[in-house]
């Protein structure tokens, strides 16, 4: 599906007619069903739907959490599908970044350790992860809670930490599943703010939300039905 209102024209994820199916025989569950749907550089895609509808399966997929049953996918110009697992963990570390509804934080780190963490995997040395751990907090407004563990944080500052760990190596995309969905309306809105800047300081975006005013922050809707996408919104106002 092309996005023509869209300037950059480097597609960041090419999903083409994925399938996956879940089960068998009369338990058979198709949960995306000849999907197709691309993600172009410095794009903000709100992923829309009824529950089911295949968009966390879809997020996996493009989080290479999961592999398609059918059909390719393209994550900043690899072929997915011809990577072994170990490549595949590689890829993700590099260029994909993950925030969900729960923040998933260890809890026996601190702030600063938690976004640290996906740099360790990518190989730095610990001054730079340091450093870069310490800019990405400034970043998302945590500067005074870098030593606090996450019971020592509130819903929204740990949800910071968790944006923050997923940006500290600069991934190609940014996805993100019902991030607002634990958190309060005020907290919402800031986190939302928070997304906006990352989007305006060049970070492609995918985020999955059930909430209209979430989805209308966002530059491109997607919404989903039965494992497909049935329809694509340009939001005009941004
Ligand atoms: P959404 O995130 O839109 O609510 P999901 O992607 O989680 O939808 O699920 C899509 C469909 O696939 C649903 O019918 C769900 O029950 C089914 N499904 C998802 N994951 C699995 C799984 N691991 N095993 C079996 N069925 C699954
Ligand atoms: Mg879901």
């Amino acid at each position: 599906m092309a996005n023509k209102q869209i300037v950059s024209s480097k597609t960041v994820a090419k999903l083409k007619s994925v399938s996956k199916l879940y089960g068998h025989g009369q338990l058979l569950v198709k949960a995306l069903d000849d999907l197709s749907l691309q993600v172009l550089q410095g794009d903000y895609l709100a992923v829309m739907g009824a529950s089911g509808s295949g968009k966390s399966t879809a997020m996996n997929i493009l989080g290479c959490l999961d592999r398609p049953t059918l059909g390719s996918y393209e994550l900043n110009g690899v072929a997915v599908e011809a990577l072994n697992d170990d490549a595949l963990a590689d890829l993700r570390n590099q260029e994909l970044g993950f925030v969900f509804q729960q923040f998933h934080l260890l809890p026996e780190a601190t702030a600063l350790e938690n976004v640290m963490l996906p740099m360790i995997y990518a190989g730095h040395p610990s001054t730079i992860r340091k450093e870069r751990a310490e800019e990405a907090l400034i970043k998302v407004g945590l500067k005074d809670r870098m030593a606090n563990r996450p019971n020592q944080l509130s819903g929204g500052q740990q949800q910071r930490v968790a944006i923050a760990r997923a940006i500290i190596n600069q991934p190609a995309l940014l996805l993100a599943d019902e991030p607002t969905g634990a958190l309060d309306s005020t907290t919402t809105r800031d986190v939302l703010n928070l997304f906006d800047e990352l989007h305006d300081q060049g970070i492609t975006i995918v985020l999955v939300t059930h909430e209209d005013d979430v989805a209308s922050r966002a530059k491109t809707v997607a919404k989903f039905k039965d494992g497909k996408v049935v329809k694509i919104v340009q939001n005009s106002s941004v």
